[in-house]
């Protein structure tokens, strides 16, 4: 996944004066990337992602690291790799770099090029997977390339791994979390990033991602012995359904804020219009203020940073045009604010309905619930330091997702996760899982730099 919380708004103009990373981690980085998006890495026959999972170990068993410390595991048709760079001291937890290979499936025929053909024009690298992200995954394998090439020597473990589901059932994200439960914190290099101002090209907002909405699915279920329609008894498990379902949709949770919301909403506030900044300052102050709520929950751009939302999005009833119906079911998709059980926000919604004889059931595939991370000083000053260096003055915004990716099982552990590509990119050319997807190249050189930053100062 990749996604950017804050919309951009044309306005404040900052310089980027990214400094120069070494050339030869650059040309091997965007060969790197070439190669990758070469290999179709789709779910489903003739997935390519154990493929990606070779190149990248030979990428980094090329840079230094022992062939036995990178291990690819087979799982169904797809793979996932874990690279261990050992630090001198085992007595210190991991640090580890996380990221995905595979992509979302493109069909040649809706792109201009070819999207598993790689071509690098007007400064941009297109073909699936150039910004989810197989060039944020060669940027960081070419990083810790380079950091071996110049004699660092890391004092804490350094562990870089690749889930080949993450786009789809995210089996290997969760055996790979299981594993690595014991990590000290996790830079996803998946999630976070940085956007471009429209007409100036030049870096205008950075975000980092420090928490996930849980994702979940409820199912209510109303049944009946049913009978003929010409002869209608009062009760009516469709009626009976909708009743509930009107009061669900009218339903608004309490809205909340996070120390972790609460600096995001402040911080992005300036980016947006007038309105909705002042809303968003206006609740991040006051989360009870109902102005600021009425603003932010009528924007859907803003109303799931709120609070957690929960809306039907399915619904079946009935078996024939004739007959009483014997059962009416419903999904509610929930987004949960970090910090709630889904089971409580299933006994809120039972309670919001009013009627014991639905049935409420969490039929959630796939995801786990997640707290947010913790704003860590360590993280937030490595990663300050960093972009200082690479783009000085640009401002630096924690960000909550409202969609899920890989940190979300390392949080289900307990291990900090943060999402913190370095990647910046205009909204407009944002095409992940679309079309034309396509990355600027110029992101290569401050990239490496970056990690390089980064990975030092967390494992140094
Ligand atoms: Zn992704």
């Amino acid at each position: 996944m990749r996604y950017l919380s804050v919309a951009a708004v044309a306005g404040l103009l900052l310089s980027g004066t990214a400094l120069a990373a070494p050339p030869v981690a650059s040309d091997e980085a965007l060969e790197l990337a070439k190669k990758a998006i070469a290999l179709r890495s789709v779910r489903g026959p003739d997935n390519k992602t154990p493929e990606v999972a070779a190149l990248f170990r030979d990428a980094l068993v090329a840079g230094g690291m022992p062939a036995a410390d990178v291990e690819i595991t087979r799982v169904d048709d797809t793979a996932y790799l874990i690279g261990t760079w050992r630090g001198s001291d085992p007595k210190l937890k991991p640090l580890v770099i996380s990221g995905h290979m595979d992509v979302v499936e493109a069909k040649p025929a809706d792109w201009k090029r070819d999207p598993f053909t790689p071509v690098v024009e007007n400064g941009y690298l297109f073909g699936r997977g150039a910004t989810d992200m197989k060039l944020d995954g060669a940027i960081a394998i070419s990083a810790l390339n380079d950091l071996r090439r110049t004699g660092y020597k890391p004092r804490r473990t350094i562990i870089i791994e690749f889930s080949g589901d993450e786009e789809t059932v995210m089996t290997t994200s969760g055996l790979i979390a299981d594993r690595l439960k014991n990590a000290e914190l996790v830079i996803n290099i998946d999630g976070g990033g940085g956007v471009l101002d429209e007409t100036t090209g030049k870096p205008k907002y950075w975000t980092w991602q420090g928490a996930e909405k849980t994702y979940a699915d409820i199912r209510l279920t109303v049944t009946d012995p049913g009978g003929h329609s010409s002869a209608p008894r009062p009760r009516n498990v469709i009626v009976v359904l909708s009743r509930a379902l009107d009061k669900i949709g009218a339903y608004r949770f309490k809205p909340e804020v996070s120390p972790l919301t609460r600096e995001a909403l402040t911080k992005a506030a300036q980016f947006e219009e007038p309105q909705t900044g002042a809303a968003m300052k206006a609740f991040a102050a006051n989360p009870a203020d109902e102005s600021a709520i009425a603003v932010l929950a009528a924007n859907p751009a803003t109303v799931g940073i709120i609070g957690t939302t929960c809306i039907p999005t399915l619904i079946s009833g009935g078996h024939a045009e004739n007959a009483l119906p014997q059962r009416a079911t419903a999904n509610i998709n929930c987004r949960i604010f970090p910090g709630h059980k889904p089971a409580d926000i299933m006994a809120e919604l039972a309670k919001v309905a009013g009627n014991p004889e639905i049935k409420f059931e969490d039929v959630t595939e796939g995801s786990v619930p997640s707290d947010a991370s913790p704003m860590r000083p360590d993280f937030v000053a490595a990663i300050t330091r960093a972009m200082a260096k690479v783009y000085p003055g640009v401002p630096i915004i924690p960000s909550q997702s409202s969609g899920a990716s890989d940190s979300m099982y390392f949080r289900f552990h307990n291990v900090p996760s943060y999402g913190a590509s370095p990647t910046f990119i205009k909204d407009s050319d944002s095409f992940s899982h679309g079309l034309n997807e396509r990355t600027p190249i110029s992101n290569i050189a401050p990239g490496i730099q970056y990690y390089r930053s980064v990975i030092t100062d967390l494992s140094k």
